[in-house]
């Protein structure tokens, strides 16, 4: 049941799905756009007009999921760097190798964050 319900939270923020009726799109744009768009977001549902933002402040949670998915980069990032790059080579070259890795996985990270977070809140009965 908690697996099922993982890969089908995985499957709506993948395809940017609303969480209810698995039609509508969450985010307008695509993640590059989204950045320099004024409104990437729906505030509702196209399809079943379910509020996304179920009150005030409700996507500062977000937050602690793109600090995680952040958190999950860097991990990769100094496994990569360990496995990869000489110890004799200076410091900075990790330092930019995760730099630029976070850079690169950011308009992603703040996209996924908020369509997770979406997901772990409202199901196909929510109201
Ligand atoms: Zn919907």
């Amino acid at each position: 049941m908690i697996l099922l319900k993982a890969l089908r939270i995985i499957k709506n923020v993948m395809l940017n799905r609303c969480p209810r009726c698995k039609q509508g799109k969450v985010w307008r744009v695509n993640a590059i756009k989204a950045f320099i768009d004024k409104n990437p977001m729906n505030k509702h549902c196209p399809n079943c007009n379910l509020k996304y933002e179920r009150e005030l402040g409700f996507w500062q949670g977000a937050m602690l999921m793109s600090y995680l998915i952040s958190v999950l980069v860097f991990i990769l990032c100094w496994i990569i760097a360990i496995r990869f790059i000489p110890k004799e080579a200076p410091v900075i070259y990790t330092f930019f190798l995760v730099a630029g890795a976070i850079l690169l996985v950011s308009p992603f990270s703040w996209r996924w964050s908020r369509l997770f977070w979406l997901n772990f809140f409202t199901d196909e009965y929510s109201k």
